[in-house]
């Protein structure tokens, strides 16, 4: 009897007692959607008469029926190894997967449909069951997919749902492990000596879930909503050698017959469900230097454990759920296991109690990974981590306020990792500066658009963009929260779903508590309703003030309507204040010929311009004394006149003399801003007359900081003066070179062989950390034809992973011999690639500035179907016109600029 004859006895068994089943202690929760959200006038998710036949919704699920729970039964065909024995025929790899769940709801209002999710599965045998009566109501033939983007399953029944009844509804259903990373997929790895690679013995295969957004209902039919939340009782069977983790603890013991039965989940969203099936496995004996209650065990590959590298996840894990468990003043309920996958379309995934990493964002290669990529690690693992409160517990009610689970992650994460400093100002910084880049463009959004423009799984993709995990810092949590509204807001919503104007009542309740009043929803508004955000001009003569729309496109901005309640603090040690509109205050006057600095420390959501002689205020004490300034806006001042100049509120020449004082400056934040905002003058001239002179002059004090970085990531100076020498040695003697990461854009990959040789490096590494290097190194030669057939390997799976497709090809494209090549392919090959079209488009265009260029974009978006990418497409269209117009007014000035420097310098 072969493995699968044992497995299918045992699946029809436990069939046939499922749906005796019952479940206690339900918690009826019924969906009340607020239908209005300030002036914007957003639209309630449509409801369904209380007769039916009623007619389809458009999107959104009618809330007429409400999901308790659910039971699901589940088996994975999949081999994790596919066994090659003497004189027996080897088993075929089989991608099926097949299963049934029982749902049970209420029925808030009667009706005659049945609503709910399922995607690119088959679904028969549906039985609706009335709970109360334990009666059957038969279900009326064929069962009805709708073939649009709502993905329903429309289940028509005999008799109608009565108000206040519960029922239970029962499918099987079949469907295929996705080779795209998508709702239940396949990801591979190869087991034991690189050099066996080619030996199918050693290729291995594992099963594992990403549903965030909208693929729950790949999974099986479900009411796949976030505020539909429902307790899961989850069994996986699967075969003889593999694991299977979920969502909670195992109960019951390991039967041979290899049938897992989980723990009840807490009441928790569908996206959030989650399983493994693989040989992956845990170190052993591991003790976090710290004690929670959590019962917390990270899981890889055999080879990672074995060799160390899931210890610093499973150590800082302990450290950052103490963190938030004392902050939050919540316990975490369940297990957590945390498993690094050779494959993940994200860099991680908060799964309730299973959380997924790509290998990269999680292993610690003690010897290979920098230790600045410790931060990152700690970073995604507290973002993680912190959704199990902001996110799982409580939860946004839909997907256009997702900010409320990514922005308060993203938020806390940086409070987390402040534990291991120096980082927290960098990574506060960095997100700051990404979404005021993606909030100067007119095409940018609301940080909470309005329901009704976010309804298909597209458009709710595109909602997981830079504003939604960054924009959070818009003043929220410096100026109104507190420790105490944290803790108010997440224990009075667990296990429930929000939307902002329970956040606004909450700030204003936690306020209170202090004695303190604010017109909370009314100041807040203005940051999450409004795209885009403030310039704040102060006169220092006068002391007038008035606000305008940053835009990098300064005649919009003047017609811009918008205005914020900003609160501004000062150096003057007067206490933070708010400013609307114009007006005029004594205290932004300048007293004795005193510079003024408003936004101390960067703590607002806004830029500031001064009238020219606060600027040469500022410019003098910066070169006199810089430390008189902090160094947040040391950094921010460069920030802020690079981008003033941008949208012509300042002239370029003044961006370029706050990067003077640099050369005795020793903090990273300030040279970081300015390496960034220099990287534009680069792009937009590389390919120019004015590359030259910028090159001599900046590229001079650049190769300081790249000193800078190379000391922090422990290496030897001598490793970067040496490369080549260490190179040759590495292809003669497999001596490994000393750090790629720092070095990488300085081998010499220019001929056929060194760049095979660093090729094969990266195909037979099993180290996440050096395949990085070797990926990002392969993407700088200068040779086109090497750059060609790099880009040609993206569209193979073994040689360049899905999940690093995007990556590759945006590392091309920063190479100004790569970008048109990269710019040409993602156009030939647009279908294989435009799962990730929005990064792709982002990087791939970053250096359009000619007409020529804007005219081929705006053909591409004429002629292609953008899926999710089209915000991305509208946002490089409108960075190339200001691009272009950019170029032309300050080429001359820059072109005399640096010239002057290079005088200067000789
Ligand atoms: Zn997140």
């Amino acid at each position: 009897m072969s493995q699968s004859a044992v497995m299918s006895k045992t699946f029809a068994i436990i069939f046939a007692v499922l749906t005796a089943s019952s479940i206690t202690g339900m918690i009826t929760m019924v969906i009340m959607y607020n239908t209005e959200i300030g002036e914007y006038n957003v639209t309630a998710p449509p409801t369904v008469p209380s007769t039916t036949p009623a007619p389809p919704p458009i999107m959104r699920l009618p809330t007429n029926l409400v999901p308790e729970s659910y039971s699901v039964f589940l088996r994975v065909h999949l081999y994790t190894r596919i066994p090659h024995q003497v004189n027996v025929t080897s088993p075929n790899q089989t991608l099926l997967f097949d299963g049934n769940s029982t749902v049970f709801f209420y029925c808030d209002r009667p009706t005659r449909t049945i609503y709910l999710h399922s995607k690119d599965q088959t679904v028969e045998n549906a039985t609706v069951r009335n709970r109360d009566q334990n009666q059957a109501i038969p279900v009326l033939q064929p069962l009805k997919f709708h073939q649009d983007q709502s993905n329903f399953l429309e289940i028509m029944l005999e008799e109608e749902l009565k108000e206040g009844q519960n029922y239970s509804l029962f499918v099987e259903f079949r469907g295929q492990v996705s080779e795209n990373l998508e709702g239940l997929f396949l990801s591979t790895y190869h087991e034991g000596d690189p050099k066996d690679d080619g030996n199918s013995d050693t290729d291995r295969f594992l099963a594992a879930t990403n549903l965030e957004p909208t693929d729950a209902r790949r999974l099986f039919p479900c009411f796949d909503e976030p505020a539909m939340k429902a307790k899961f009782n989850v069994t996986i069977i699967h075969r003889k050698g593999t694991t299977a983790l979920g969502n909670e603890a195992k109960q019951g013991a390991d039967s041979p017959f290899l049938q897992f039965s989980f723990k009840s989940t807490e009441m928790m969203s569908t996206y959030l469900l989650a399983f493994t099936v693989s040989e992956l496995n845990k170190a052993d004996a591991f003790h976090s230097d710290i004690s929670v209650s959590v019962d917390s065990t990270t899981y890889a590959r055999p080879e990672a454990t074995a060799a160390g590298y899931t210890a610093y996840a499973d150590n800082i894990t302990g450290y950052i759920l103490s963190y938030y468990q004392d902050y939050f003043d919540i316990t975490y309920k369940g297990k957590l296991d945390q498993v690094a996958l050779p494959d993940l379309g994200v860099a991680g995934m908060e799964n309730w109690g299973l959380i997924t990493y790509q290998e990269g964002g999680v292993l610690y290669e003690e010897g290979v990974s920098s230790w600045l990529h410790k931060g990152d690690i700690a970073t995604l693992i507290a973002h993680e981590l912190a959704h199990q409160w902001f996110g799982n517990l409580v939860t946004m009610k839909w997907w256009n306020e997702v900010w409320l689970n990514e922005g308060f992650a993203t938020f806390m994460s940086f409070m987390a990792v402040c534990l291991c400093p120096p980082q927290k100002d960098v990574y506060f910084m960095s997100a700051l500066h990404a979404a005021f880049e993606e909030d100067a463009l007119a095409s940018s959004h609301p940080l909470n658009p309005p329901q009704q423009q976010v309804q298909t799984t597209l458009e709710i993709i595109e909602m997981f963009d830079t504003l939604t995990y960054c924009k959070v810092r818009v003043q929220i949590l410096l100026h109104l929260c507190s420790l105490l509204l944290f803790q108010m807001y997440l224990s009075q919503f667990q296990y429930k779903n929000v939307d902002q104007d329970d956040l606004w009542d909450n700030i204003l309740k936690a306020l209170q508590e202090t004695g303190k009043e604010f017109a909370v929803e009314k100041y807040m508004k203005t940051w999450t309703l409004q795209t885009g955000f403030p310039v704040l001009t102060i006169n220092t003569t006068s002391g007038d003030y008035s606000q305008k729309l940053a835009l990098n496109d300064l005649v919009l901005a003047l017609e811009s309507p918008f205005r914020w309640f900003v609160v501004f603090n000062c150096t003057n040690d007067l206490p933070p204040m708010s400013v609307l509109q114009t007006g005029r205050r004594e205290d932004f006057r300048s007293k004795e010929g005193e510079w003024i600095l408003v936004n101390v420390n960067s703590t607002g959501y806004y830029r500031v311009n001064y009238d020219p002689d606060n600027w040469r205020r500022l410019l003098d004490q910066l070169a006199t004394n810089p430390n008189m300034i902090p160094v947040i806006n040391r950094g921010q001042l460069i920030d802020d006149t690079f981008n003033l100049a941008r949208a012509k509120m300042v002239d370029v020449t003044l961006a370029l003399n706050f990067t003077q004082f640099l050369s005795n400056e020793k903090e990273f934040l300030p040279w970081e801003s300015a390496v960034r905002n220099l990287r534009y003058f680069v792009l937009m001239f590389d390919r120019s007359e004015v590359y030259g002179p910028m090159q001599f002059s900046f590229f001079f004090r650049y190769n300081q900081i790249n000193a800078i970085q190379v000391a922090c990531s422990n290496d030897l100076p001598e490793c970067l003066e040496m490369v080549e020498d260490k190179f040759a040695l590495w292809m003669k003697k497999s001596t490994p070179i000393c750090a790629p990461s720092s070095t990488a854009r300085l081998w010499p990959l220019e001929e056929k062989t060194e760049w095979e040789f660093a090729w094969a490096k990266f195909q037979s590494s099993n180290i996440s950390s050096e395949k990085e290097q070797l990926r990002a190194a392969l993407s700088c030669t200068k040779t086109i034809w090497l750059l060609n057939r790099y880009l040609e390997y993206t569209l193979d799976p073994e040689k360049i992973r899905l999940m690093d497709v995007a990556s590759t090809i945006n590392y091309i494209a920063q190479n100004e011999a790569g970008q048109a090549l990269a710019w040409n392919f993602i156009r030939a090959h647009w279908d294989y690639v435009s799962q990730d079209g929005a990064s792709l488009i982002e990087g791939v265009t970053s250096r359009f500035s000619t007409q020529f260029e804007l005219e081929e974009l705006e053909a591409f978006a004429a002629k292609y179907d953008l899926g999710s990418a089209s915000r991305a497409v509208d946002q490089a269209i409108e960075q190339t016109r200001v691009n272009i117009r950019w170029v032309k007014e300050n080429r001359e000035k820059i072109l005399e600029w640096f010239e002057t420097a290079v005088d200067n310098a000789s």
